[in-house]
């Protein structure tokens, strides 16, 4: 009897394969991961975990008996290394093959990686798995030198996490402001203040040139600049794991192409999380997003449209960050606001900065504001009266009542 499979062991997998038995889904379900692990959250591998407030216990998405008890085969530490689409089957680096009804791919997407002089050196890491933030912990010493290069959220949350433990930490960022892809100038120029105050070194307009040392990293090279490191941490970006769909001739840019049900160019193969490329019917273009929500919701609508539904995946991208006690929470494309209204004191670290265009509400970032937050999500697309949004004394409620 074949079944569902599925590629990849994440967020998107575990979420599939919850939502299979939730929709009482009852022929045979079957994960392959490379990795060892259950299905699990990469969010705290930056934050909690790295930190080592949190358990691992907690980062797994659910407990492996949750899979036993389902009756989910897990076949972890084992990849998938090709999809017969005319056999309907996928072929495993054990030799051993699977058939399936439906496919879902979730293979996520892996560390960009540097490929200048020393990158090989010990002691630089990526940090994507359980297994690199193990090996990380393994060596964040208080007093070390930390340098991170790439000043996106991964870098930044690092130097948190490294600032607090009592390490020396610089961060190298080659554009001339942190977070210059994901944020606007005036939120880039808060979090540099922010980590600036706490301790972290900021370099902007600084880029990597080589690594040096004796066996272990101990120089980070910037052209004629060099910085101590005793540990290297590099994020500066991912890249979609496409190859096995594109192998199978599954249509792929940037990331695997899907249609609004999350189908592929193969009408029995679905693709969830990371490594799909998605039309949002809500903000007319197609996306590529790497964020737990996007994963969840694909891999949900992907499993009522296996199961012969029609379900259209629409939502409003969101996304958060933890860095030091602020929690940063952000909806829709701060890009697309063509003005703003800052409603909170952005010196007190308690504010909603809400993006406008058109007189609508198009996206926002609030900062220890989650009831702001919950509103805006719901005031995407609508008009609002915007002294009452700025006033950070008015009644949320009334807002949200008098928006068009
Ligand atoms: C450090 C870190 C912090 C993050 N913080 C946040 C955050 O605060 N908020 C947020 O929304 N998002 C965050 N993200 C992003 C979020 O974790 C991802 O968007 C999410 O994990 C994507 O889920 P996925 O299921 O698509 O892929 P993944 O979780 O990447 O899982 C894919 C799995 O498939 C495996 N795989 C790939 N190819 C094969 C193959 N051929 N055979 C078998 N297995 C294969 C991969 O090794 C991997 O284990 C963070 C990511 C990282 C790394």
């Amino acid at each position: 009897m074949s079944g569902m499979v599925i590629i990849g062991a994440g967020h998107a997998a575990g979420q599939a394969a919850a939502s299979l038995r939730q929709a009482k889904y009852e022929g045979p379900i079957t994960i392959i991961g490379d990795e060892l692990h259950v299905p699990y959250q990469r969010p705290p591998l930056s934050k909690q975990y790295l930190s080592g407030e949190q358990h691992i216990d907690r980062v797994y998405l659910r407990p492996a008996s949750f899979y036993t008890d389902k009756d989910v085969t897990l076949k972890l530490g084992t990849t998938a290394t090709a999809i017969d689409r005319d056999s309907k089957s996928v072929t495993l680096d054990t030799g051993e093959t699977l058939a399936y009804d439906k496919l879902l791919i979730s293979t996520g997407s892996r560390a960009r990686k540097l490929n200048i002089d020393g990158s090989d050196l010990p002691g630089i890491h990526y940090l994507r798995t359980i297994a690199d933030v193990d090996a990380i912990r393994a060596e964040m010493a208080s007093d070390r030198n930390l340098v991170i290069v790439g000043g996106g959220y991964i870098g930044l949350e690092v130097a948190s996490v490294g600032v607090e433990k009592g390490l020396n930490v610089h961060v190298l960022e080659m554009e001339s402001r942190i977070l210059q892809r994901v944020t606007t100038p005036e939120m880039s120029a808060y979090y540099h203040q922010l980590h600036t105050s706490r301790g972290v070194n900021i370099h902007t307009d600084t880029t990597v040139s080589g690594f040096s040392g004796d066996g272990q990293v101990s120089k980070v090279l910037c052209g004629d600049t060099e910085f101590d490191a005793d540990l290297v941490i590099v994020g500066i970006g991912i890249i979609p794991n496409v190859e096995l769909a594109q192998d199978a001739g599954l249509e792929v840019d940037n990331g695997i192409v899907v249609d609004d049900h999350c189908r592929t160019s193969d009408p029995d193969i679905y693709a969830a999380g990371d490594c799909s490329n998605h039309p949002n019917p809500l903000l007319n273009r197609r996306l590529r997003l790497e964020s737990v929500p996007n994963a969840m919701e694909q891999a949900r609508v992907s499993v009522e449209n296996m199961l012969g539904g029609d379900k259209i995946y629409a939502a409003i991208p969101w996304f958060w960050s933890d860095q030091y006690e602020l929690k940063l929470q952000m909806v829709g494309f701060s890009a697309d606001g063509s003005s703003q209204v800052v409603r909170g004191e952005m010196a007190e670290n308690h504010f909603a900065v809400f993006y406008l265009h058109d007189g609508k509400v198009v996206a926002a970032d609030a900062v220890n504001s989650p009831k702001e937050f919950m509103v805006c999500k719901q005031l995407i697309g609508k008009t609002v009266d915007q002294a009452l949004l700025a006033d950070s004394a008015s009644d949320l409620k009334d807002l949200l009542a008098s928006a068009k």
